[in-house]
């Protein structure tokens, strides 16, 4: 995604390369392995909303991660239903495990998919 990169903090994407060569600790990277497990996963994922939307599954059901909700920022909120004051209408909480954690769990499902 940034080809210009050779070493230095990258304007683009949320890495970076030493001029001793390897990446800096603050660098968003996954190894080629990793990576495609995440695509693997994120396409899974997408198979499934899609699979239970068209089965008729269509609750409003927003996340909550700490504090902050998509709904802050959503252009449809003049139009949502989603009231968290009406029962039933409640954000899924999502947990906050470190990357390396979630990543554990992608390689694992990957391994019982193969
Ligand atoms: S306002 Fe409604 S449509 Fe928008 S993110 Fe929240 S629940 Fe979803």
């Amino acid at each position: 995604m940034d080809e210009t990169l050779e070493s230095g903090h990258s304007q683009v994407i949320s890495a970076g390369i030493k001029k001793t060569g390897g990446f800096y600790s603050n660098s968003s990277v996954a190894s080629e392995e990793d990576f495609t497990h995440l695509r693997q996963y994120v396409r899974g994922k997408f198979v499934e909303a899609g699979t239970e939307i068209t089965n008729g599954k269509i609750d409003i059901s927003p996340y909550k991660l700490k504090d902050k909700t998509p709904c802050a920022f959503c252009e449809y909120r003049s139009i949502c239903q989603f009231d968290e004051s009406m029962e039933n209408n409640e954000y899924r909480q999502l947990s906050t495990e470190s990357q390396s954690v979630i990543l554990d769990k992608i390689r694992e499902e990957a391994k019982r998919d193969e």
